[in-house]
């Protein structure tokens, strides 16, 4: 490795437990040095001391579009398409509705088998709620491409798989999902901060995503949701707020939509939540996404080496290609929560998802290729020395 490695550079901008192997920041990302102060001044110069004012004077109530703004610069969108709030669940439902309403000749919602149960849920709900005739049609990933056809509305798919990381192109199934009329929603939880992303190149007419996996936004941080910027002034947001009107403190009776994605924040922001993950932004400053990808299946392709080479009882459950891949590599095994207790027990923070996958992320910016080496060590020890076949490994908490 270069004595200038701009990742060296990175790592120093975050605070993580010297004795820790953290492989699970594409589930809670990891805390970056400035934000334990920034929330502190947001709380006492900000809060405490300018009251209410500080929706002005510290421009509070601009914050959901500003650190949008930067949000978007890491997925390829232009300012003033994307906002920070509420959940990921919410934006989904908003972007489904709103998409939904711009096809009102279709019925079929198209995704599949790989996204996270929420979206799909959250499609669900909405579907029962508009109870005119909807179907959420749930395909194989491998089988969404041929299926897209001049019945479907709303094309809604996460970019890359939560459990397996496979990869979907984005640009190819926009693009068929165009050329049959159908607009297209990409959940970006898994893309945004661990792959190049391009909404504007693959012209993708709403995208979605959180900030606490990849952007280290901290627990509970703030969603995104994109709006292409065609759809902007005519898209109606299914969740009219008073943040989303175009004046909101003209307390008029009846809502009137703002200007392009400001419409789709709801209400109140959460403005310590923002604080936080416009802090934990800076962490991206100067870093190449191309570079970053490259580095993050270096740092997959060495780990999946070490693996199979020390665990064979292990089954690659991501595709083999890194260019498939997102930025995370996924293990079968019967008893995977077992080994993952004792891997934790050990300090090699990955997690587990039912019903038998283990699950590790690979965050360039905080994790080096020594961390990678020795967490595979560990996990081949755990494994070749049974450590993990004890009744305390098994007992399963309340979230995995
Ligand atoms: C992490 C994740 C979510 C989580 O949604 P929340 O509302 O933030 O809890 C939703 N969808 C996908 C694809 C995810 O990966």
């Amino acid at each position: 490795m270069s004595t200038n490695d701009p990742f060296e550079i990175t790592r120093q901008r975050f605070d993580l437990p010297p004795d820790v192997i953290y492989l699970d920041g594409n589930s809670l990302g990891a805390l970056p040095k400035g934000v334990a102060e920034r929330v502190g001044q947001a709380i006492t110069r900000e809060w405490g001391a300018e009251l209410i004012g500080a929706w002005n004077t510290s421009g509070w109530v601009d914050m959901p579009r500003r650190v949008g703004d930067r949000v978007g610069r890491l997925i390829g969108a232009p300012a003033g398409t994307v906002v920070m709030g509420d959940t990921l669940s919410i934006k989904v439902y908003q972007a489904l509705a709103s998409a939904l309403e711009l096809r009102p000749d279709r019925r079929v919602v198209l995704s599949d088998s790989g996204n996270f149960p929420t979206d799909l849920y959250m499609a669900q709900g909405l579907i029962a709620s508009l109870d005119r005739g909807h179907e959420l049609r749930v395909l194989e990933p491998e089988a969404v491409e041929a299926a897209i056809d001049e019945s479907v509305a709303v094309l809604m798919l996460t970019e890359v798989d939560y459990r397996t990381g496979r990869l979907h192109d984005m640009k190819r199934l926009t693009e068929k999902a165009h050329a049959a009329g159908a607009l297209v929603i990409w959940d970006l939880a898994h893309s945004a901060g661990a792959i190049p992303v391009d909404v504007s190149g693959a012209e993708a007419d709403f995208a979605v995503g959180c900030s606490y996996k990849y952007l280290n936004g901290g627990p509970g941080a703030p969603a995104f949701i994109y709006v292409a910027p065609h759809l902007g002034e005519t898209v109606r947001p299914a969740l009219s707020g008073w943040f989303g009107h175009d004046a909101p403190f003209a307390f008029e009776p009846t809502y009137r939509p703002a200007d392009g994605a400001e419409r789709m924040r709801v209400g109140t922001p959460p403005v310590l939540a923002l604080a936080a993950l416009d802090a934990a932004l800076d962490a991206w400053e100067g870093v190449d996404m191309a570079a970053l990808r490259r580095r993050s299946m270096e740092l997959g392709e060495l780990f999946i080496a070490r693996v199979e080479a020390g665990c064979p009882e292990l089954e690659l459950a991501s595709p083999r290609d890194p260019a498939r891949r997102g930025s995370q590599v996924s293990f079968r095994f019967a008893d995977g929560y077992a080994v993952m207790q004792a891997l934790i027990a050990e300090k090699v923070i990955g997690d587990f998802r039912a019903p038998d996958i283990m699950r590790f992320g690979f965050t360039p910016l905080y994790l080096s290729e020594g961390g990678v080496e020795r967490g595979a060590a560990i996990l081949v020890d755990v494994m070749r020395s049974r450590r993990w076949d004890q009744p305390r490994f098994r007992q399963r908490s309340r979230v995995t």
